[in-house]
């Protein structure tokens, strides 16, 4: 039987699977992306991890590839420059994938992967109008409006991570400033506990978040600053576009109250049209296989979701 091959690229991982024509993942594999790996490296484990999930599934035939990769990105055409990796540098992952496996691919940002498969399978069915974001090492989105993907101009529409929060915040790694991202990604958050005196673990964001739910509170007051700066977003995003819903994923998504909380508390502070005030942020309901369901959505509900 036909099947679909799904991939994951990511700035800590690569996760590869296979679906069947319900989108359900019938395997599913995870490796570690090869630290600061040149290109070449990158791709060797990419493949592995393909194989790995082809066996898992009894070497299907392969229909059709949909990929997830941190941006930017040229798209359609696939060639990825995630700011996350720095092995791969213009890297023609379409290109190289269709050479191997003989089979169509759509390759789309990692985001907005997550938010179509929320709006597919998880938090977001229903829901015509929405953003699903994810707040991890980076910040993204994609959008869902009249309830197909909106792709934008070059495919990079529903980048909330570059929606600027703080005029005078910090330099941003897009060469802006100010912007949610610079504000919000786990390293930030990370950066800006230490930077005010928290010394209760290793710099990282999960160790932030564990240190707050014990009532650190410089801690908590680093997953305050970052969940105000997503609620500010997402309030002149709301109020821009009408939406009736947000989803957020991701690992900063993970500590629930202590970001939520702050976040609905500056969204109501600043959503004030009365259209802006009904819609709420959700977590996320599908976890880390958001990215491979989305990609899979790519090509199996491309009527939504594939426009290129
Ligand atoms: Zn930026």
């Amino acid at each position: 039987m036909q099947r679909v091959l799904v991939v994951d690229v990511g700035g800590t991982k690569l996760a590869t699977g296979v679906v069947d024509h319900a989108g359900q993942l019938i395997s599913e594999h995870r490796t570690p992306t090869p630290p600061d790996g040149d290109a070449e490296a990158v791709w060797s484990a990419l493949v592995g991890g393909i194989e790995r999930a082809l066996d898992g599934a009894g070497r299907p035939a392969v229909e059709a590839i949909g990929v997830g990769c941190g941006g930017p990105m040229q798209w359609p055409e696939g060639r990825v420059t995630p700011l996350t990796m720095t092995g791969f540098r213009d890297f023609p992952l379409r290109d190289r994938l269709q050479e191997r496996y003989g089979a169509e691919v759509r390759l789309h940002n990692d985001a907005i992967c997550v938010a179509i498969a929320e709006h597919w399978q998880g938090a977001g069915q229903e829901h015509a109008n929405m953003l699903g974001m994810v707040v991890s090492t980076g910040v993204g989105g994609g959008l869902i409006l009249g309830g197909a993907l909106h792709d934008g101009a070059t495919g990079n529409g529903g980048h909330i991570g570059h929606v600027v929060v703080e005029p005078d915040g910090p330099q941003c790694r897009c060469g802006g400033r100010g912007c949610l991202e610079a504000v919000a990604r786990g390293p930030a958050v990370a950066a800006w506990a230490v930077e005010h005196g928290w010394n209760d673990g290793e710099p990282t964001a999960a160790a932030v978040t564990a240190s707050a739910r014990t009532g650190n509170k410089i801690a908590v007051a680093a997953l305050t600053r970052a969940g105000r700066a997503v609620g500010l977003a997402l309030a002149s995003t709301v109020a821009l576009l009408d939406l009736e819903l947000v989803c957020i994923g991701g690992g900063l998504a993970q500590a629930g109250e202590l970001l939520f909380g702050p976040l609905a508390e500056a969204y109501a502070e600043h959503a004030g049209v009365h259209y802006a005030r009904a819609p709420r942020a959700i977590p996320a309901a599908l976890g880390q296989q958001a990215g491979l369901i989305g990609a899979a959505a790519l090509v199996l509900r491309g009527d939504r979701y594939w426009h290129a």
